[in-house]
């Protein structure tokens, strides 16, 4: 079997065995993680793992997170097809790809300029041209393409960013995971006009969201150094 059989085989068995078999149900979305290479968001020394049921590094101390948690906080989203999304983390840009096949625009944010680059590169070699990647303090949000039908965070705030909120489309749904450093509840936020509700929805574990309105900043400088694709 060539490379290419296998890691079909192995994504056809992260979505049997980690997606179906867990609950999630959104044939779309299950459609596009059975199709969806996510080997390519994933350095070249961690590939043979990537469609293994758990979190991998990517450089910069940051993850890809697990496939199972992608699927979970996008099927939370409950995407129509209209609407323009905004990501907060775009890391590897996998979860940003995922989104942008079941979206009309996506606007991801990314601090590290290294990571915000690949990811950006990446989606474009696949073609996704509705889809922007930004490289500036997600915490603050892009409020020139607000408001958004959709919010998705993917690093843990020590509280949801009010700037979020405000950007969030009437109607709108935000995925957040809040809470300390070690764990975090992951929240959706539903908003109808002036009316915001919150729910906890799963307890999870992602690294911290840092800027203006999340944790304090730390170095931004990055050596990816053998995480090279
Ligand atoms: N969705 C990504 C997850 C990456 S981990 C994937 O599956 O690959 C979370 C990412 O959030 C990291 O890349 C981190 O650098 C980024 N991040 C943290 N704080 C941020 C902020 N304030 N603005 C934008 N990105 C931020």
């Amino acid at each position: 079997m060539n490379a290419a059989d296998e890691f079909n085989l192995a994504r056809q068995r992260m979505v049997n065995e980690q997606m179906v078999w867990r609950g999630i149900d959104d044939e779309h979305l299950l459609e596009v993680l059975r199709r969806l290479p996510r080997h390519v968001f994933v350095p070249m020394i961690e590939r043979a793992d990537a469609y293994a049921d758990h979190p991998l590094a990517i450089g910069c101390n940051q993850t890809i997170s697990q496939p199972y948690i992608v699927a979970y906080m996008t099927q939370l989203l409950a995407l129509k097809g209209d609407e323009t999304v905004l990501e907060v983390g775009t890391g590897s840009g996998y979860q940003t790809a995922v989104l942008g096949e079941l979206c009309r625009r996506v606007i991801s944010m990314e601090r590290y300029s290294d990571l915000a680059e690949l990811a950006a590169q990446r989606l474009a070699q696949l073609g996704y041209n509705h889809i922007e990647v930004v490289h500036a303090d997600g915490t603050l949000g892009w409020p020139v393409a607000a408001p958004y039908q959709a919010i998705l965070v993917t690093a843990a705030a020590p509280e949801t960013p009010p700037a979020l909120l405000e950007q969030l489309a009437d109607g709108g749904r935000m995925v957040i995971p809040v809470g300390g450093r070690s764990v975090q509840e992951l929240k959706l936020w539903t908003r109808n006009g002036d009316d915001y509700q919150c729910q906890n929805m799963l307890p999870v574990v992602f690294v911290p969201l840092r800027g203006a309105q999340g944790w304090p900043e730390e170095d931004r400088s990055c050596n990816r150094g053998a995480w090279r694709p």
